[in-house]
């Protein structure tokens, strides 16, 4: 019970190779400093005596390779110590791939398959982890002075930008465990969607681009190609999920394929590797930390992502509301659509729509609540292969002024015109 109490200041004295397993309050946020010794969370360092401070339900470790003393002020809905731990077998992993980095880094960049460093991608089912290794492993590369790529593939609960996109971005330094991945200036797709399934078409499509992009900056910048990749995927691993796993793997020419908690997934992806020399597949444990949210939960924390987006983490962000006239704005959306009934149709022909056409929507009612992406495209005609400037939260529609209010980040103009619309909704509370 997370209820704001008074203060309680709690000492916890860590043994080596031991980690500190906290979930924050649901109200109230969580201060917690190093005391002495030397820990990390998520693979970047605590500076000494520096208070933190954690937003309420957070959930995460404080490692130590060596001992330490931490102090926390505020209530928790858990922690506890835990000794056995993944830890070493993680860093073990980012051993190889900090060897693999050298030797591409000493290796002429005119030649681009050997000056290519280690491309990793984990994979897991839902909360295995996938998300905390990945950050570990960029972090320790950051601290190292790699820039490492991170590229989410999560729809889900991505940790680059809003949930239904897919999104890189260069880690130049250890993750701030607070903050999270820096927002400067993210490679996003917008997929608009929170699950593959609605259109697996365009989130395979979205996934080209985006690896055809970085292939793009990656042949010239023989620093961030030498750092590679840390790739983080869905947790949907059954069917067209497992198919959209391999998908990345050849799309992003992963290298490294870390297999999370998952004897079968391993077993499968192992069996696929016989025929490609230069992949490794490793198989890992999943940290008995790692906590398991329903599918509640995880609606939930879709739209704080959202909130966060518009309002920052600790709300230190304001948004404009802005109106618009209706003729200002140009949405589209991908596939979907209404579909011609059969009945409608010549005899034998496919009812199904092209889940890649990009159509004009009609501004109405239906946009309310809406979260819309703005394409970087300067014709409609791009939309399908432009990356995305931002988001607009839609919070009011005039049909008779034909008028329309929206939430921006910042005011003034739109990067552009050009708007997306998928099914990603949110209700501001
Ligand atoms: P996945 O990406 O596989 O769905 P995550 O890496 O996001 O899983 O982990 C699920 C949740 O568990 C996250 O909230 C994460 O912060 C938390 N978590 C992961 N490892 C630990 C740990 N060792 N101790 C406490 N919480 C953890």
């Amino acid at each position: 019970g997370g209820s704001a109490s008074a203060s309680t200041i709690k000492q916890v004295k860590l043994e080596r190779e031991s980690e500190l397993r906290i979930e924050v309050g649901n109200e109230t946020p969580l201060k917690l400093r190093l005391l002495n010794g030397s820990a990390e969370i998520f693979g970047s360092e605590l500076a000494p005596e520096m208070w933190l401070t954690f937003p309420p339900r957070l959930k995460f470790a404080v490692f130590t390779w060596y001992g330490a003393t931490i102090e926390m002020n505020g209530a928790t809905e858990t922690d506890y110590t835990a000794d056995e731990t993944p830890m070493v077998s993680y860093v073990n992993v980012h051993a190889v791939l900090e060897g693999r980095r050298n030797r591409a880094k000493a290796l002429s960049p005119n030649d681009s398959e050997a000056s290519q460093g280690p491309r990793v991608i984990v994979v897991g089912p839902t909360d295995s982890g996938k998300s905390t290794l990945s950050r570990m492993l960029l972090s320790w590369a950051a601290k190292q002075g790699w820039k490492p790529t991170f590229v989410d593939l999560d729809i889900g609960q991505g940790s680059i930008t809003v949930p239904g996109c897919i999104a890189a971005t260069p880690i130049e330094l250890p993750i701030d465990p607070v903050e999270g991945i820096p927002l400067e200036m993210p490679l996003v797709y917008f997929y608009g969607h929170t699950t593959p399934s609605n259109n697996v078409d365009l989130y395979k499509t979205l996934v080209n681009e985006l690896a055809q992009m970085l292939e793009t900056q990656f042949a010239r910048n023989a620093e961030s190609r030498a750092a590679g990749m840390v790739i983080n995927t869905m947790g949907w691993i059954e069917g067209t999920g497992y198919e959209l796993l391999l998908h990345a793997i050849d799309t992003f020419k992963a290298n490294v394929v870390l297999v999370l908690g998952q004897e079968k997934l391993f077993s499968m992806l192992k069996a696929v590797a016989k025929s490609k020399p230069n992949v490794d597949v490793v198989k890992l444990q999943k940290s008995g930390g790692v906590v398991s949210r329903n599918a509640k939960y995880r609606q939930k924390s879709r739209g704080y992502r959202i909130r966060e987006y518009f309002y920052g983490l600790a709300n230190d962000l304001s948004p404009h509301s802005n109106i618009a006239n209706f003729s200002d704005l140009l949405v589209y959306r991908i596939g979907g659509g209404p579909q011609a009934p059969r009945s409608a149709l010549p005899i034998g022909a496919d009812p199904i729509a092209n889940p890649l056409r990009v159509t004009p929507v009609n501004i109405d009612r239906d946009l309310l609540h809406m979260v819309l992406a703005v394409s970087y495209a300067k014709e409609p005609d791009q939309i399908l292969s432009s990356n995305v400037a931002g988001f607009i939260y839609i919070t009011d529609i005039d049909i008779q002024r034909k008028k329309i209010t929206y939430l921006a980040p910042s005011a003034g103009e739109l990067p552009s015109k050009y708007l997306i619309m998928g099914t990603l909704t949110w209700l501001e509370t």
